[in-house]
């Protein structure tokens, strides 16, 4: 078969492995503790539920516009208005089909051919592969626990060639939960100022927020950073709606027309119930918000604590998300079993099989020598599962 050599440049998740084993094992009846999930194990909210029933009585199941409904792209608008100070009108927004679309569709919008986009590492998965799709280059930026997963402005410029298009910055970040305070980004935006970037800011986890650290989204640190910016941003984690498939962006009038252009001719408008039911999200009550954010730092408290007691390992403290990444890389050379530990693979494959315990590799990531635990589970399985992770790792050797 003589496949694209677009789709031949881009990379099967190392991932796939893992989760393929994990849902094999599950399938068995295996008892596995799953802490390689990406989404809030809470329901979505009754009332948002109830708007989207509503949405089919009424028969609201036609197409809408591509860009989204102008009730919800108004409600979006007067959302990041209240919560982030971002002005923008609803010709200034686009719906899509989960916040994932809206990246590809704002990365496809912004690269040429050989541009480069720079993404700080660890990242997450899709944005170097959807910069392949748009044969565009990814200039990686590794950062570690001794930075707390954050670039500096310096090594951003540094990076920094005449291909330079794009900045791809998320924060809190999956897989880290590192964030940026509003002096480090106003440092970023300084060099993205004077290079004449464009940045892709990722938002989806801004409502999970601890120890009261602020969020400050990139657009709005100043005038000249909202013209640059394209804000993604969805449903699928504050409002548990993974399933829904509805996300946004918001961003300079130009790139959100060319963006919906291409939405035009592949997905069209987002689902219309799903529409529906972010207007209920949007502007309804927000105490499952909270309610979900204050369960998930009680759980990253307990979870952080619980790897970090483990002898060999460091983990830096997420600062918001629902994910933690310690460091394994004292494991490294160690043997158990049939396993000889070489890679981050090796660990969470070693961990699935001997522990029952799935976990994502960092190299997934692009960050070798971690592994991401979610803690988006319930407290009885990170209780349990920080304990097989426990007993598991005092066998190698
Ligand atoms: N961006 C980040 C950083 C994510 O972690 C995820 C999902 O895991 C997404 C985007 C995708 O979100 P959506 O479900 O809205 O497509």
């Amino acid at each position: 078969m003589s496949l694209s050599n677009r789709v031949n440049k881009i990379s099967i998740s190392p991932t796939i492995k893992v989760f393929a084993k994990t849902k094999e094992m599950l399938a068995q009846g295996i008892d596995v503790i799953n802490l390689s999930v990406g989404e809030p194990d809470f329901p979505t909210p009754d009332n948002i539920k109830e708007a989207a029933k509503r949405a089919i009585d009424n028969n609201f199941t036609r197409y809408t516009l591509n860009n989204g409904t102008v009730e919800l792209r108004t409600a979006i608008a007067d959302k990041l208005k209240m919560q982030n100070g971002l002005d923008y009108s609803p010709d200034n927004i686009i719906v899509s089909t989960g916040a994932k679309q809206s990246l590809y569709n704002a990365v496809q919008s912004l690269i040429n051919d050989n541009d480069e986009a720079i993404i700080p590492a660890p990242y997450y998965v899709s944005y170097t592969d959807m910069v392949t799709l748009a044969h565009g280059r990814s200039i990686i930026l590794p950062t570690d626990e001794e930075t707390q997963f954050i670039i500096t402005s310096e090594q951003l410029e540094k990076a920094i060639t005449p291909k330079t298009k794009v900045l791809i910055l998320s924060y809190p970040s999956n897989p880290t939960g590192a964030n940026y305070s509003r002096k480090e980004l106003e440092a970023i935006a300084e060099v993205v100022e004077k290079n004449n970037l464009f940045v892709v800011c990722d938002d989806i986890y801004e409502n999970f927020i601890y120890d009261n650290d602020e969020f400050v989204s990139f657009g709005a640190i100043n005038k000249s950073m909202k013209e640059r910016t394209v804000v993604v941003n969805g449903f699928s984690k504050s409002y548990s709606m993974t399933g829904w498939r509805i996300g946004y962006a918001a961003g300079p009038e130009e790139i959100i027309k060319a963006m919906g252009k291409i939405q035009s001719h592949s997905t069209s408008n987002a689902s219309s119930i799903s529409q529906a039911a972010a207007v209920e999200a949007l502007k309804g009550q927000q105490n499952s918000v909270y309610e979900m954010r204050n369960e998930f730092e009680k759980r990253r408290n307990f979870i952080h604590e619980q790897i970090c007691s483990i002898p060999g390992i460091t983990c830096f403290k997420p600062k918001g998300a629902f994910y933690i990444f310690p460091n394994i890389k004292n494991y490294f050379g160690k043997s158990g079993g049939n396993f000889k530990i070489e890679s981050s693979f090796d660990l969470s494959m070693y961990l699935l099989n001997e522990a029952k315990v799935s976990t994502v590799p960092g190299s997934a990531f692009g960050a070798e020598g971690y592994i991401r635990i979610s803690f988006a589970s319930s407290m009885e399985s990170l209780k349990e599962g920080a304990e097989r992770i426990k007993n598991a790792l005092k066998g190698l050797g």
